[in-house]
């Protein structure tokens, strides 16, 4: 039996990094196939077994350590697995060219953090302004608790601490167009040619394969999450449920509320309220949170 992970899968046919080795294509045996309700997922572990015929096969999938998933907005239910055992969510932005949008920023750490999963927050195109003001702006994060890397592709600041933290992990990484997230891992891993983000419409045209989910292994250990899911995840839904202990700052607060499921809007004795009026909470991330969560609530009313 060989371990390896799933590296993408199209029609039946699952790309396979082997541990020790290389890729192979492999299929999935019937009973596995029904011995469980999992869809087979980029970032799956499996065990493989290489039949007579010299073709491999899938025997197990092994239990994930963690999921990303997109929770569908609107009325559409349940959840979709977009990579299994996913380490963390690394959020890029830029600080100019777009401009910061930091509500946006709320929305992709609440997807992470719903998930369960670590996140880090880049600040990149740095050359375009200094550190000071990637600082002001974003330093608001560090504090919260998200790690902070302020980056430039274009001159290489920041990229060698940022490498260290991709090494032999598996990240997605997520961030408006434009951001510079190619860019980053192009100048991060040359010759890798990694496309992140990019909305690649023109790649189906005429052919009736759906481009799918991809990982991409990294020369220095650890994988890379692409997946044109992850590109649209300011789409993603949030739930209205937890939806505080998706804010770490309000999650360290909430046992103090007079109510055990206040939801920090208007009910008496609120810890988080309190907080904000002092400053201890910042009020674009209490916006964020009111946001979403009336977001939240009007999606799950149908
Ligand atoms: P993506 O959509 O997030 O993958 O963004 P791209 O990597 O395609 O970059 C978008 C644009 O920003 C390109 O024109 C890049 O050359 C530019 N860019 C990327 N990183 C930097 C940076 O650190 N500084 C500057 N000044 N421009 C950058
Ligand atoms: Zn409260």
């Amino acid at each position: 039996m060989t371990k390896g992970v799933v590296l993408h899968g199209t029609g039946g046919a699952w790309h396979v990094q082997c541990e020790h080795g290389d890729a192979v294509v492999a299929a999935l045996r019937g009973k596995v196939k029904h011995a469980s309700d999992v869809k087979l997922a980029v970032g799956d572990q499996v065990m493989l077994t290489q039949d007579a015929g010299s073709g491999w096969a899938i025997d197990e999938v092994l239990e994930r350590k963690s999921v990303l998933s997109r929770r569908e907005p609107g009325r559409a239910r349940g959840e979709r697995t977009i990579a299994a055992n996913v380490d963390q969510v690394i959020v890029v932005f830029a600080l100019r060219e777009p401009e910061p949008h930091v509500a946006m920023l709320d929305r992709f750490l609440v997807i992470a953090e719903s998930n369960a999963l670590t996140a880090r927050v880049i600040v990149n195109k740095v050359d375009l302004a200094g550190d000071e003001e990637a600082r002001s702006l974003f330093g608001a994060y560090e504090s919260i608790g998200y790690p902070l890397h302020i980056t430039s592709a274009r001159t290489g600041h920041g990229l060698e601490i940022l490498r260290q933290q991709l090494q032999g992990r598996t990240s997605a990484i997520t961030g408006p167009s434009g951001v510079g997230k190619s860019s980053l891992m192009n100048a991060l891993y040359p010759g890798l040619s990694l496309r992140v983000g990019e909305i690649s419409a023109s790649v189906n045209k005429g052919r009736h394969t759906t481009v799918g989910a991809f990982l991409h292994p990294l020369p220095d250990g650890g994988f890379v999450v692409d997946t044109p899911g992850l590109r649209e995840i300011g789409l993603w839904g949030v739930p209205s449920r937890g939806l505080d202990e998706c804010f770490p700052e309000m999650r360290a607060l909430k046992e103090e509320c007079r109510f055990a499921d206040c939801s920090h809007l208007a009910e008496p004795d609120c810890a988080v309220r309190e907080a904000l009026q002092r400053g201890a909470i910042s009020s674009t991330r209490y916006e964020s949170y009111q946001k979403l969560l009336s977001e939240a609530l009007e999606s799950e009313r149908f």
